[in-house]
């Protein structure tokens, strides 16, 4: 049975952007902290890696949000981002440090990275992620496939959704390391970065093949970026197929809170909600202070997007609605009832104020 006494830490690829770190790095660095410093038996150290060009100084940035070491390749072939380029140098990054696991952004970056680097390098990867562990006393299988892993292999538990969405299953990849998955971001919390942490950077400079790129990137447009970004907001009215005859209470209560509507795929493909203000599996994922859910019923694939929300309030008429299970306030009511007392209530207050 194979284990990997070479193979330890957990790592984090870094994405950036003209050397500014996605925030999804940050939100994996701070899970990874989370596990390995519930694990000290393994020993284990938080990794971030950073590819870029003029990318050193951000290795402190990353230090402060949980890392114990970066590990830093600056060149000029890894300015912009390339397929090619970038997993040559992940690749040799893992060759040389060999990490127990890699964690990447469930970003179009990390969609299109982390698969061919687990095809170079014959690693199983866990893609689209929305949790993950360290699993103790983990056993694997039945009868004679029965097997015992040992707790200093590390073994990363990785949960993503499965048979279209209705289930959760946990993947395992215990034969390869390291063991990788991409993550969706607003899954984790990212740290306060602390400027007094200290951590260990390591300069890395890969040897490039010397065969021309099959892909060359010419020239980069900014994304126009069209209507909101949902995840940026902290308020959200979320409305539902119930809430459709309300649209205009749900737009009226969100601007007076200072913050957007946003709603299920059942109100996209009813065609009163644009898809970018899609929340859930196949939408967004979002973590609002206020989360107001209103006529949702609370499908899992809905839930999956906004159940980290700080604080939920759910309207429904249904007493039975699943939505009710994970508010933290509900009330039973159309929203036709509902909407214009909170409004009203909330007008009084400002106007007290
Ligand atoms: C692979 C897959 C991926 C999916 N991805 C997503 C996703 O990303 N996001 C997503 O949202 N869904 C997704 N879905 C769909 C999901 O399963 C549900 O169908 C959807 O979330 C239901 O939306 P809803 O709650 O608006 O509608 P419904 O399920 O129809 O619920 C409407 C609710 O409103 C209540 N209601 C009705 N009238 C009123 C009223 N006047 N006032 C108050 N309450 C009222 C009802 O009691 C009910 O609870 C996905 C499904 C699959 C199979």
């Amino acid at each position: 049975m194979a284990t990997f006494p070479d193979y330890k830490d957990i790592y984090v690829f870094v994405e950036q952007k003209d050397s500014q770190p996605a925030e999804v790095g940050y939100e994996l660095i701070n899970k990874a902290r989370e596990l390995v410093d519930a694990s000290p038996e393994l020993g284990y150290k938080v990794v971030g890696v950073l590819l870029g060009e003029n990318v050193k100084d951000k290795a402190a940035d990353v230090i402060a949000h949980g890392a114990d070491k970066v590990i830093v390749v600056d060149d000029p072939k890894l300015k912009d981002y390339s397929t090619q380029f970038y997993t040559d140098a992940l690749t040799q990054v893992i060759d040389e440090f060999k990490p127990s696991s890699l964690l990447t952004g469930a970003t179009v970056l990390g969609r299109d990275l982390a698969p061919r680097v687990a095809a170079r390098i014959n690693a199983g990867l866990t893609a689209d992620a929305t949790g993950i562990e360290i699993g103790k006393d983990v056993t694997l299988g039945g009868g004679a496939a029965k097997r015992e892993i040992p707790n200093d292999d590390a073994l990363l538990l990785v949960t993503r959704p499965t048979f279209g969405g209705n289930l959760f299953g946990t993947i395992v990849c215990p034969n390869t390391r390291p063991q990788m998955a991409t993550i969706r971001p607003k899954v984790f919390d990212m740290a306060k970065p602390d400027a007094s942490r200290e951590g260990e950077v390591v300069e890395f400079a890969p040897k490039w093949a010397e065969t021309e790129p099959v892909v060359v990137v010419e020239d980069v447009e900014p994304k126009k970026v069209a209507g909101v970004d949902i995840t940026k907001c902290d308020v959200l009215v979320g409305v539902g197929r119930g809430a459709e005859g309300s649209l205009a209470l749900a737009e009226e209560l969100a601007a007076l809170l200072g913050g957007e509507v946003a709603g299920t795929r059942a109100a996209v493909e009813d065609g009163f909600l644009p898809k970018e203000r899609q929340v859930g599996q196949t939408g967004k994922t979002v973590r609002p202070n206020l989360y107001i859910a209103c006529g949702i019923s609370g499908a899992v694939q809905h839930v999956a997007g906004m159940e980290k929300s700080d604080y939920i309030i759910a309207i429904n008429r249904d007493p039975e609605a699943e939505i009710f299970k994970i508010a933290n306030q509900g009330y039973v009511g159309t929203c036709e009832q509902v909407l214009p007392l909170l409004i009203e209530d909330i007008k009084k207050i400002k106007e007290a104020k």
